[in-house]
Formats: structure tokens, sequence, C-alpha cells
């Protein structure tokens, strides 16, 4: 039997979401996932802080934009942990454009449009661990990394 690898992730519930007061909705789902919130803050990101999140998109077109939109209000950024937790906080969320998102998924559920869709959750194991550590240190995430 393999026993499936716990890990932790990134998630974001973006402006659009904050401000039509879905994070509970948003929490309710990941959590019917099997994933754990094991930290959580609700911020106002700045210009400069949104410009850095979203460094490896600024060649493309709809990067100011985008920018403009994770500013625009409260996010709230989360360390989800699970099993696969990766792989299954995306799959939760469903494909980035929210109408080509499967049925159930919160991006399907929740999503706006392409840009305002909702949540982000990191997309590998290396960006999970460079996110987490851009919003979190380690005395805010309980229990303690994992070993
Ligand atoms: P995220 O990184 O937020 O989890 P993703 O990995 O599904 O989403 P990316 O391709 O990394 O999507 O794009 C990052 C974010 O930029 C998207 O979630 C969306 O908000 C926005 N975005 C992506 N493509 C476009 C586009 N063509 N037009 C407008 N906004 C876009
Ligand atoms: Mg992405």
């Amino acid at each position: 039997m393999t026993l499936n690898k716990l890990e932790r992730t990134l998630s974001i519930i973006k402006p659009d979401a904050t401000r039509r007061n879905l994070v509970g909705s948003v929490v309710r789902m990941l959590e019917e996932a099997d994933l754990s919130v094991i930290a959580q803050k609700r911020l106002h990101l700045s210009e400069g802080q949104a410009r850095d999140f979203y460094a490896v998109h600024a060649e493309r077109p709809f990067y100011a934009s985008l920018v403009d939109f994770m500013t625009s209000g409260a996010v709230v950024v989360q360390v989800l942990e699970g099993e696969d937790a990766i792989a299954r906080n995306r799959e939760v969320m469903g494909a980035t454009n929210p109408s080509e998102a499967k049925a159930d998924t919160i991006r399907a559920r929740h999503g706006i449009s392409l840009e305002q869709n909702s949540v982000h959750g990191s997309d590998s194991a290396s960006t999970a661990a460079s996110e987490i550590a851009f919003f979190f240190s380690e005395v805010e995430i309980f229990p303690n990394p994992i070993q």
C-alpha cells in the first residue's frame, strides 16, 4: 500500500470572493475536500507585494490588470495541509477560467471571470514552499513545519 504524501500548499481567497462574503463558503469546500486550514490571515496586498507575488507573469499582457485586481480589496491567505494537498487543492479550485471549470469546483461556483476567479493555489511543491514563505513565518504555522 502506498501512502499519499502529506503536503502543504498556499491558497489565496481573492478580492472578488472576500468582497462577496464568500470566505466561509470557500473554506467549507476546502475542508470538504479534506484540506485543513493550518494558518490563515486577512490582508490588503500592496502593489509591490502583488507585483512580487505574480512576478512570474510580469511579461504577460494581463499582469498590470491582475496586480490592480489583487490590490482592489482584501485577500485571505492560507496554508492548507492534507494528502496530496497541492494537486487536491488545484482540483477543488477548478480550471483557471470559471466557464471551463468542472461543476462543484470553487471557480465554477464562485468565479466571475478569467481574472476574477476567486482563488489561487500553488501549482508545484517548489512554488508551494516559496509561496508559503512569502506570506508566513514558521512560528505562524501550527503544527510546526513538516519534518
Ligand atoms: P493561480 O495562479 O491564481 O492559482 P492559475 O495557476 O490557474 O491561477 P495562472 O496562469 O497562474 O492561473 O494565472 C494567474 C492568475 O492570473 C489567474 O488565476 C487569473 O486570475 C489571472 N489570469 C490568467 N490568465 C489571464 C488572462 N488571460 N486574462 C486575465 N487574467 C488572467
Ligand atoms: Mg498559477
